[in-house]
């Protein structure tokens, strides 16, 4: 049943999501213990302030990675954002691909500058990308893409394509956030999963409220908010990529109800995507 399901799997996201400092991160339930330090660096930065987009791609993967890159840009959205991230000189993007998590993805390594401001980041794409459905709990926008009733539509590039529009989303909301609240969660939200997890997951444990306090929510409320404003994101970029109707509207009427089903509070802002003129679809 969903209403018993849904904190089974809070707790066992919780659980999972304490065992690495992890800001961002989705991974395959297999893919989850591998994936590693993806936390936002505290050091002050060192690089150079020009900013823009550092693409960091082994030769191997290079020739995957266009594949992925030229579908996400091949979309309004992807072009407005990589572009916007290109022309940063404030903000320096870096992309790089690793074999952990292999179908995965994770933003982290934030730097901030001494005058407190967000001027880092790095996106971390699986070596497999274009594989691999993550759970519908939290990304119910990538996991519809795994619908059969879709399938004429969905390849291999399109769903790597969603994941780094997923990522961006993570990138997007970081920086639309304010800095200091951002970084101060960052540093907080490790502090909390280790109390969590030794205090015999008491959420009502004085140390514990102080902290959701000051970070405003608890470490897995913070979590899940960024991980819904990624996969607000992923549903952006497939709004545009998929311009054909019926897919578009069988799309969005799946993405519905795994919301309705597993993240309703969220609700609104994957509605506005799905209302957004010139709309095709009905959100009912
Ligand atoms: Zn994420």
């Amino acid at each position: 049943m969903r209403t018993f399901y849904k904190p089974v799997c809070l707790l066992l996201i919780a659980l999972l999501s304490s065992l690495f400092p992890t800001v961002t991160h989705y991974a395959q339930r297999q893919g989850a213990l591998a994936e590693r330090g993806a936390g936002g660096s505290l050091s002050p930065n060192r690089q150079s302030s020009r900013g823009g987009i550092k693409e960091e791609i082994p030769d191997k993967y290079r020739e995957r990675y266009e594949v992925w890159k030229s579908e996400f840009l091949s979309t309004e959205t992807g072009r407005r954002q990589w572009e916007m991230y290109a022309h940063n000189e404030a903000f320096t993007l870096t992309i790089n691909i690793s074999t952990d998590n292999r179908q995965g993805a994770t933003t982290g390594k934030y730097k901030w500058n001494d005058a407190g401001e967000l001027t880092g980041a790095t996106i971390t794409l699986g070596s497999q990308l274009d594989e691999g459905y993550p759970d519908p709990i939290y990304y119910p926008v990538m996991n519809s893409l795994s619908w059969s009733g879709i399938s004429e539509i969905v390849s291999g590039r399109l769903l790597a394509a969603t994941k780094i529009a997923h990522e961006f989303g993570h990138i997007n909301r970081a920086l639309g956030t304010d800095a200091t609240l951002y970084r101060l969660q960052n540093q907080l939200m490790p502090v909390y999963k280790r109390i969590f997890l030794s205090n015999g997951h008491d959420t009502r444990d004085p140390r514990l409220l102080k902290l959701a306090r000051q970070m405003g929510g608890t470490s897995l409320e913070i979590w899940e908010d960024r991980e819904y404003w990624g996969e607000a994101n992923a549903m952006l970029y497939l709004r545009d990529r998929i311009s054909e109707k019926n897919f578009r509207c069988v799309l969005f009427s799946r993405i519905r109800r795994t919301v309705e089903a597993y993240a309703e509070p969220y609700a609104d802002r994957f509605k506005q995507i799905a209302q957004a003129e010139p709309s095709l679809c009905r959100w009912q």
